[in-house]
């Protein structure tokens, strides 16, 4: 590959001209994309960012809970988690919260009752 010829996407192979492909959408994965450091910057993002997906999908998850699945349903999604993603994040507060609620069971009790 020689320097004048176009950046492809990895995902669809048309050309690139920025961060994001024009034809697919996908990100351009550069060096600091693939750093520990960004994934926990993302992460306490979306956890203390009160006007993120994360709050306004549990909130209208508690207090409408057949609306969210409506709303994936009919398309209207860019507002709220992905399903996938909410299954990550109610497992890790679950396994987060385990030792504080009456679910937690500890080793002994597992293995002997
Ligand atoms: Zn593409």
């Amino acid at each position: 590959m020689d320097s004048n010829s176009p950046i492809l996407c990895k995902s669809c192979q048309s050309p690139l001209t920025g961060k994001y492909c024009s034809a697919c959408g996908e990100q351009v994965l550069d060096k600091e994309l693939r750093s520990l450091s960004y994934l926990f910057k993302n992460l306490l993002e979306v956890l203390v960012n009160f006007d993120g997906k994360l709050w306004k999908t549990f909130l209208t998850l508690l207090a409408y809970p057949g609306k969210l699945e409506y709303f994936f349903h009919i398309g209207k999604r860019v507002d709220y988690l992905k399903p996938v993603t909410m299954f990550f994040m109610v497992n890790i507060m679950f396994v987060m919260a385990s030792p504080i609620s009456d679910f937690y069971v500890n080793y002994y009790d597992q293995m002997h009752l």
